[in-house]
């Protein structure tokens, strides 16, 4: 028999990570106080992480969390369909519905799983899914799980979507896009997106797990923020692990939808709810992102101070008005050293490397929080242009 071994497999594998500088190490948080983290015994300011509005360990979110615990325990004991379903959850799909100006939200135990239920659940073989090439990995997946077909356009390309869109006309078509872009932090072109895909008879999915919280009118998103709702965005995915702070999904879209999620969703169905004290905690969390607008405004002056700094600096920034910040330097072996060269500087920022990025497009992830304070973002743009090794730009800053 000529079958191959797994583990010769996995050897060769392990060997090519090797060779290419890209084994991917977890880091051990031992504690965390404001935006610094003690990492493997080193304390560090923490520029890599989510948490866009400093919720996270909020102690309201935390008491909500805890109280709910004593009241209902840890676990949900089910899935929703079969007796997991809380009056906590549904208090955070009304919620959720209510703030983002949606007729219906509903609950998923992560954004990853929201997105393979969504693509499961409204595609089959016959069907087109056209997505941005630089989407969230969990459309890509979720695409492909449907069967539909899967035509990725080049990023932010609406041309060549178009030519997708008519190249494919049997079947129904879902455009599905990042709202802001993970590690690029640009904003989708998702007014054009809209009309490309009323034009088409298709269907636009929004995913704004990085925009919603920050961007847009009360923090309602990148869809908010271009001026579109349910009318052109018929669903959304809401992530609540970045500007919230805690941990799940949820989508909101209209009452058809939602209910053949609800019905035919099997990532939603087969899977034990989320204990119904992360929703307090969540509920907490979302309340805190409507009450005090000062996050969102104090992030963007950080995001701003960033910005003008690096461009002093001459720092390759991409140009992103996101608190992603990434700074492309193109060389993996390159990319880590100048994050090792940061980490000894006292900051923590994430060296994203191929195949989470393009070959030869890997870059220092920088993302702002409003729990960072001024000073440590001037500190970190000076140490990055000694970490990155950039010339000062000679030119005075003129924007
Ligand atoms: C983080 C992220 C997800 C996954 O959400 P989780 O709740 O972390 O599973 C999905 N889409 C995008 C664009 C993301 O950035």
């Amino acid at each position: 028999m000529n079958r191959p071994s797994l583990s010769s497999r996995l050897r060769a594998a392990a060997a090519e990570r090797q060779a290419r500088q890209a084994v991917r190490r977890r880091r051990t948080v031992i504690a965390r106080e404001d935006m610094t983290a003690l990492v493997d015994g080193v304390q560090l300011v923490d520029f890599c992480g989510n948490d866009y509005l400093g919720l996270s360990r909020h102690l309201d979110v935390a008491a909500a969390q805890q109280e709910a615990i004593a009241w209902h325990g840890v676990g949900s004991g089910a899935s929703h369909l079969v007796s997991g379903h809380h009056v906590l959850h549904e208090e955070l799909e009304a919620a959720v519905a209510e703030w983002m100006g949606y007729p219906r939200a509903l609950l998923f135990g992560s954004g990853f799983n929201a997105n393979l239920a969504v693509m499961q659940a409204l595609l089959g073989p016959g069907d087109l899914c056209l997505q941005d090439k630089l989407n969230h990995a969990s459309l890509i997946d979720g695409a492909r799980l449907s069967g539909a077909t899967l035509r990725r356009y080049p990023h932010g390309d609406l041309g060549a979507a178009a030519r997708q869109l008519q190249g494919e006309a049997e079947g129904v078509a879902l455009i599905a896009t990042d709202g802001v872009f993970s590690m690029d932090g640009d904003v989708a072109p998702l007014r054009e997106l809209a009309l490309l895909a009323r034009a088409h008879a298709a269907t636009l999915y929004v995913d704004d797990a990085h925009g919603v919280g920050v961007l847009g009118p009360g923090g309602r998103g990148s869809v908010a923020a271009a001026g579109l709702g349910v009318r052109e965005v018929p669903l959304q995915l809401v992530t609540f692990g970045k500007a919230l702070g805690t941990h799940g999904a949820a989508v909101v879209g209209t009452e058809e939808i939602v209910e053949h999620l609800l019905q035919t969703a099997r990532p939603g169905i087969y899977t034990t709810a989320a204990p119904p004290a992360e929703a307090a905690a969540t509920l907490a969390a979302l309340r805190l992102a409507q009450s005090e607008p000062w996050r969102r405004a104090k992030l963007m002056s950080l995001v701003l101070r960033f910005r003008r700094g690096a461009q002093r600096l001459g720092l390759p920034v991409l140009d992103s008005s996101t608190p992603i910040q990434p700074v492309l330097i193109g060389d993996n072996a390159r990319t880590l050293a100048a994050a090792q060269a940061l980490e000894a500087a006292g900051f923590w920022v994430a060296a994203i490397r191929p195949p989470t990025v393009p070959e030869g497009k890997a870059r220092l992830r920088i993302t702002l929080s409003a729990g960072h304070t001024e000073g440590q973002v001037d500190d970190l743009l000076l140490a990055l242009s000694e970490a990155v090794g950039a010339a000062p730009a000679t030119e005075p800053e003129t924007a």
